[in-house]
């Protein structure tokens, strides 16, 4: 079964008296290469790791299985949820010659991520084994979905994936790979950047999807680091212990990037006086007119430390 032929798609998902479903942004992927790239890239993320443990794959919406087969040829292990109750059966037949993956009919945002994976992996991460997170992210809930992979765990220590591998709108991956100063720079990269780091990996145009999307993508790999305990080592003066620290640090990202507009004492100061907030800037060597989107995600956890001091 060729799983990215657009007519046998098609034919699939008449068999089960589907069409593509826009509220779950279903567009599947109808480029073979685009799978295999995606799957390639996920697997060498893993594999790099330290370790010669089984690697398995958490995958998020499968649609009819055009990376899920992939990824099982690959991976030692895949679990892979979907929210489309009608797709359930269809998969049943398309990944028929897997038996190493299984689907969980759920919608991700409802999963209690730290339960289900022990679940579903932690008998690999305790035979030193890697997770990752792979997917053709539903284009409506890519920033949601990224968010909770990520603030579903504490704060002190590193995510428990090996990387998480994701096409998502072009526009939106950019925007998760800038940095300070760039004007793609907001609060979810911000935010992000204090547990992981963003690499752009493929471009993917919309004409590999049917349907196709009307906006360009592009896959990414988010690789986790240590923690703002790597990022900010200062962290073992604060007051603050580091899961509080890096809470106060999400929330004044947020306070910084609500009103992008403001310098950083206007944004901030419905929660911090603005004398303080003046005082903490230049005590850290800042200038007290900075803006938000010039201060790195080490920045806002510094100021975070003093403003809470
Ligand atoms: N992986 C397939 C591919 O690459 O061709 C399908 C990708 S399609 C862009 C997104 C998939 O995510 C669809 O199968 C959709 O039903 C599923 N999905 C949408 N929202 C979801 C959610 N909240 N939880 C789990 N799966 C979801």
């Amino acid at each position: 079964m060729d799983l990215c032929n657009r007519s046998e798609v098609k034919r699939l998902l008449d068999k089960y008296g589907l069409a593509p479903k826009k509220a779950f942004g279903q567009n599947f992927l109808i480029n073979p290469s685009v799978p295999r790239m995606i799957a390639e890239n996920s697997y060498a993320l893993a594999a790099s790791t330290p370790g010669d443990g089984p690697h398995a794959v958490l995958e998020i919406g499968p649609g009819v299985g055009a990376l899920t087969c992939r990824l099982a040829e690959m991976y030692d292990r895949v679990v892979a949820v979907e929210i489309d109750r009608g797709l359930i059966p269809l998969l049943g037949e398309s990944l028929a010659d897997y038996d190493n993956v299984e689907v969980v009919e759920s919608d991700i945002m409802n999963v209690d991520l730290p339960t289900f994976i022990e679940e579903k992996f932690g008998d690999i991460l305790s035979a030193g084994g890697t997770l990752s997170v792979c997917a053709n992210l539903p284009y409506y809930i890519t920033s949601p979905v990224i968010m909770k992979l990520v603030e579903s765990f504490p704060m002190s220590a590193p995510l428990p994936y090996a990387a998480i591998t994701v096409m998502i709108q072009l526009e939106v991956a950019d925007r998760l790979a800038s940095e300070a100063g760039d004007s793609e720079y907001g609060s979810v990269t911000a935010s992000l950047a204090l547990r992981a780091d963003v690499e752009k990996l493929l471009n993917v145009s919309a004409g590999n999807f049917h349907p196709a999307p009307k906006v360009a993508s592009a896959v990414i790999g988010i690789i986790p680091h240590g923690g703002i305990c790597q990022i900010y080592p200062e962290y073992k003066t604060s007051p603050l212990d580091p899961d509080t620290l890096g809470k106060k640090t999400v929330e004044l990202i947020g306070l910084a990037f609500a009103q992008r507009r403001k310098t950083f004492v206007n944004a901030v100061s419905a929660k911090y006086p603005k004398d303080k907030i003046t005082e903490v800037l230049e005590a850290a060597g800042m200038r007290v007119d900075i803006r938000g989107e010039r201060l790195s995600p080490r920045d806002f956890c510094i100021l975070a430390d003093l403003l809470n001091r």
